[in-house]
């Protein structure tokens, strides 16, 4: 079974690309992430996923950036904007497995105890519908800690925010606060 492993980045790739072959299946990585802000920090995760898949011999795909695209469709609704985001990576994902004759597609965003994973699910399946083609749900949290050690021992890069410009606000004052609060 051929299945395109959406890529969120090389971390959450590491326990996820390690949890499919336990299961017997090869992935091929997808990286498309037009949510990535600024493109510096994009380039340095597209870096870190290349480097990864040197490593671990696996064959990555790469999506254009797309920022324009992703900053017209969240803004004015950014209270909505993570499922805007996942239906935006997700749809992308399925259809460029649709076209290239896959039979599964999943992403690394199922890793994260920070993302929502339901709403995951839900548009996960609702793509595949659309698009004739199984999304595979895993909830792969338990992994997290353990994609943190895999990535520390093979020197990727580890990102301090999600990758909007908007979660790169919030975590600057979470981390702001709690300095304060020392
Ligand atoms: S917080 Fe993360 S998932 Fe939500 S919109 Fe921003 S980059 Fe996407």
């Amino acid at each position: 079974m051929k299945i395109l492993l959406h890529t969120c980045c090389a971390p959450c790739a590491t326990f996820v690309v390690k949890s499919l072959r336990e299961e017997g299946l090869e992935p091929t990585l997808f990286f498309y992430n037009p949510n990535i802000h600024p493109l510096a920090e994009y380039l340095l995760r597209e870096e870190a996923v290349r480097a990864f898949a040197q490593k671990e011999n696996l064959e990555v795909i790469y999506g254009e950036y797309g920022l324009r695209q992703f900053l017209r469709e969240v803004v004015f609704r950014e209270d909505n904007r993570c499922s805007i985001c996942y239906y935006m990576r997700l749809s992308k994902t399925a259809q460029y497995a649709r076209e290239q004759g896959f039979q599964l597609f999943t992403t690394t965003l199922l890793l994260s105890p920070y993302q929502k994973l339901e709403t995951i699910r839900q548009i996960g399946e609702q793509l595949g519908k659309e698009f004739g083609i199984s999304f595979l749900y895993r909830d792969f949290r338990f992994g997290y800690r353990e994609s943190i050690r895999l990535s520390r021992e093979l020197g990727l890069y580890r990102q301090k925010y999600c990758g909007c410009i908007y979660s790169e606000e919030e975590a600057l004052r979470q981390r702001e606060e709690k300095e304060k609060s020392r």
